[in-house]
Parts: C-alpha cells; structure tokens; sequence
C-alpha cells in the first residue's frame, strides 16, 4: 500500500517539475548535471539530451564561475544560499537575467550528495522595473506637479514639483487626504472630480485655487484622469497642476486696462459729441454773419477776402458735422429718414454742385434712369459727395472722374472711378476704418480720415455694401451697392 502512494507521490512531483515554469536542475556536488526540466530548455536553450551529464558550467558566464564554485562549495558545506539575481549563459550565447534559489540534496544517511538550482527568467521582470524607474524618475523630474490618488482622495504619489508648489514633502503627504490641499470653501469640488473620474471621465484644464503648507492660495489649472488597473477597473486618479498664478494676475490686469480702455474711449466719444455740438452754434452764427456780409458788400478785395474766409467756415462745418455724425454712429442714434426717390437725379445734382469744386476736374455721369430706392436722400447725398471730393482730392494729376450708376439684378450699383494716387492693396480694407489714413499722405491731403468710415456706416444701415479696388498710381474705384425698389 505505501508502495503505491509513493509511487503516486514520485509521479506528482515529476509532473510538478516537468510543468514548472521554473528551471529546476539537480547537480552533484561536482556540478555534473543529473536532472534538467522543460522550463530549464526553456530558458537555456539546452535539451536534457544535451545537457545531461555535462558540467553545470555550460550555462554559466566564465566571469561568474567564481561564483558558482563558492556555491558548490558552500552546499559540500552543508549551508543554505539564500536567494539571489545572476545572469546565465543560453546555447544560443545570450545572456539571461534569472533570481537562483538553491537548496542542498541529501542522501538517506543525510550527507549532501547535490543541489536542486531553480532558477527564474526575470528579464521581463527586469525590463519593466526599468520602465517603472524611467517612468518615475520622469515624474520626478518634471516641472508640473503630479499627484495621485486613490478613489477615496488618498495621496498616493507626490513628485518633487509637488513638493515645490505646496510646501509638503513627500512622507508628510503620500497617505494623507487630498483635502489637505484644498480650501475649505472648496472641497465640494473633490466630489464632481471623483464622481467624474468614476465614470471614467477626464477634468480638463480646470482651472481652480489650492492651498500650500503655509496657507497660501495659488491660482491652478487642473487636469486629472482615471487611473486603471491591468483589467481595466478604475483604481484611482493622477492629477496634472500648473501653477496659473501669473497668467491669472496677467489677465487680470489685462480685462482691467481694457475696462479702463473702454471707460476712456467712452470718455473720448462723450468730449468729441460735446466739443462738437458746441461749435457747431458759434460756427453756424458765424457762416451766417459771413453770408450777410458778403450780399452787403459792394465790389472790392475785401469780397475776395470775405469768400475765402466763408470757404474755411464751410470746411470747419463739415468738419464738425462729420465728427457730430462719429457720435451719432457710435451711440447708435444715426437715424434713417427714408423716402423713395430715384438716385439718378440725386446723382445729376450732386455730380453738377461737386463740378463747381474743381476747374481742373471732369466728373462724368453715366447713370440710368429709374433707379428708384427707398433711402435717406441726405445720407445718401453726403455719401456721394464723400465719394466724389475724395476722387478729386487724390488724383491731382488726372483730371477724368467716372461716376456710373445702373441697375445690376435687384440692386443699384454706383461707382466712382479716379486714375489718381490709388491705394496698396494692404490698406484697401483699413480705409474704412474710423480715424484711418493711408501713411505717408497725412501732410499732403487734408482730412481726417472719417468720410469713409461715415459713407460704410450709411450704407451698412440701409443694409447696403460698399467697397473699393484700387491699383497704386493708377486709381480707384469705388462701389456702392443699394437694394433697388419698383
Ligand atoms: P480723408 O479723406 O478725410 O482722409 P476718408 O475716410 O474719406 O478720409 O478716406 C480715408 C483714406 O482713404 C484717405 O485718407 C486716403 O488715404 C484713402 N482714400 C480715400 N479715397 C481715396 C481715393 N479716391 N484714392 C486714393 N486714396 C483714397
């Protein structure tokens, strides 16, 4: 009967060591190889064929046979070797990484006659210590702060940066609550980033105040993402901060010198309103007395003087009308008087009184007739005469100005063409911007730089367009585009 269990208990332990994973090699105390398992070709390479037989030294590196003949040595002794890493020798010639256990064989008078080696591959093992020490010592050595946490808010990592920003080392943190960051005011925001993170979630670039050792609050952006483990469970969560403070003061200040901007433009516009309606009286009473003067006084020098100086009264009022006109658009008190009327005649009548303006200047309208629209005719009038002046105004040197207006579809499309000084294509579009002037005209061409600004505002209200094509030193040509009526 205990035949049969032996023989039972001798099958069993063949078969544990044929399906170990581990090498397991029985040597005598010479280091002559008597047992070689599976796992052991495995990882060396050898058959037992090949290896039974032969010294244990063909699975060693000849820098370490020291070692083993220290560990035959000792096992002869009768003394137990303690587990430990070494590096073996495969029949292919590389070398493998293996953690060696080794136990003494005893004979039944119990004398040492050998010793089991079990030897384990740890080269994956190894490899990804590797891993997990680079991984580390990146996170260690970053400049934003790492942390981790379980899902209870239990610090789990804490890196240097960390360290840096919230004053706590890593021992005074790692098991600690996460709350020992927050404000007090704040810890309700630990729940809506676990309970996020629980459902898989990730928190990105939250941006939120936290607490340092000293009680200080720093400006952060958070990002925090779900920690996995192998099969996929959520575990815990690894927080990214960057300390914002100075973005926040910087934008702080920013949105204050804006609001300041804004209350000093507010400024600008209530000065330009109020300077300009209070000359616009004294002006008006001026051109009036000028006007009586003039139907009073008999012929002489002094008419010509009188004319000269009602011209410059006329410039000043259209000066302040324009800047009256800036205020009125920037408070949105432009107001349309809409009529209908047909833009052919406003455009003969306008053409004929700009004419007078100029002895050395053609204005030639070619305009259809019929082209009704429903506007306000003084608008209008102020914006083809803008259109006009200027055309005469920047092209000295060629007298031709064509003004067209024809129906194209269910609009009116007006133009007026120069071949004067024409605009840099950069600067086509800025022309219609308040106060704009193209440089290097300002000391040539008297202006301010607000009738086409004025001129786009009329005609965006009357839900128009206008714009401009232009070739430098060949001319302009500028387009007004009106919904046509019946
Ligand atoms: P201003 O003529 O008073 O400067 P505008 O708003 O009427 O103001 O025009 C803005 C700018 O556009 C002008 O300063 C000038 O540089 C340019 N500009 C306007 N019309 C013409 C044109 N017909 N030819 C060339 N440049 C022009």
């Amino acid at each position: 009967m205990s035949n049969i269990i032996n023989l039972n208990a001798t099958t069993q332990l063949a078969a544990i060591i044929e399906n170990s994973e581990d090498a397991m090699i029985c040597i005598t105390t010479e280091g002559i190889i008597v047992s070689w398992n599976l796992a052991a070709m495995k990882i060396y390479g050898h058959t037992e064929k090949e290896t039974l037989g032969k010294h244990i030294s063909i699975i060693i590196p000849p820098s370490l046979m020291e070692e083993e003949e220290n560990i035959l040595s000792a096992i002869k002794a009768g003394q137990k070797v303690d587990t430990f890493e070494t590096i073996r020798l495969t029949k292919s010639g590389a070398l493998v990484p293996v953690s060696l256990a080794i136990s003494p064989l005893r004979d039944n008078e119990g004398a040492v006659v050998g010793a089991l080696e079990i030897a384990r591959d740890i080269s994956i093992q190894q490899q990804t210590e590797k891993k997990v020490a680079l991984l580390a010592s990146i996170v260690d050595s970053s400049w934003d702060t790492i942390v981790s946490k379980t899902l209870d808010g239990i610090i789990t990592s804490w890196n240097k940066s960390a360290e840096r920003m919230f004053g706590y080392s890593e021992a005074e943190a790692i098991g600690k609550h996460i709350s020992l960051i927050i404000p007090a005011d704040r810890l309700d925001e630990e729940n809506m980033i676990i309970s996020r993170i629980r459902s898989g979630l990730k928190v990105d670039h939250f941006e939120t105040l936290r607490k340092t050792k000293t009680g200080r609050l720093i400006n952060i952006s958070l990002t925090v993402s779900p920690i996995r483990d192998k099969s996929g469970k959520i575990i815990g969560a690894s927080k990214i901060a960057r300390d914002i403070t100075e973005q926040v003061e910087t934008r702080e200040k920013l949105e204050q010198y804006t609001k300041k901007l804004e209350q000093i433009n507010n400024y600008k516009d209530e000065f330009i309103s109020m300077a300009s309606h209070e000359l616009k009286t004294p002006i008006t009473s001026i051109n009036g007395y000028l006007q009586l003067l003039e139907r009073n006084m008999k012929a002489g020098p002094q008419v010509l003087f009188l004319k000269k100086a009602s011209q410059q009264v006329s410039k000043l009022m259209s000066l302040i009308s324009d800047l009256l006109d800036i205020s009125k658009i920037q408070s949105g008190r432009l107001s349309l008087n809409l009529t209908r009327f047909n833009l052919c005649e406003l455009l003969r009548e306008t053409v004929e009184t700009v004419q007078q303006t100029s002895t050395f200047h053609t204005l030639q309208l070619e305009a259809e007739d019929g082209l009704w629209l429903i506007a306000d005719k003084q608008r209008l009038e102020q914006v083809v005469i803008n259109l006009l002046t200027n055309s005469i105004k920047y092209s000295p040197e060629s007298p031709q100005i064509f003004i067209k207006g024809r129906k194209e579809g269910g609009n009116i499309l007006v133009s007026v063409q120069d071949f004067g000084i024409g605009i840099p294509p950069e600067k086509q579009k800025k022309i219609f911007d308040r106060f704009y002037r193209v440089e290097g005209l300002e000391y040539t061409y008297s202006g301010l730089g607000l009738g086409l600004y004025i001129s786009n505002e009329i005609i965006a209200q009357h839900q128009g367009k206008m714009w401009v094509q232009s070739e430098l030193e060949k001319g302009s040509t500028f387009f007004v585009q009106l919904k046509a009526v019946q």
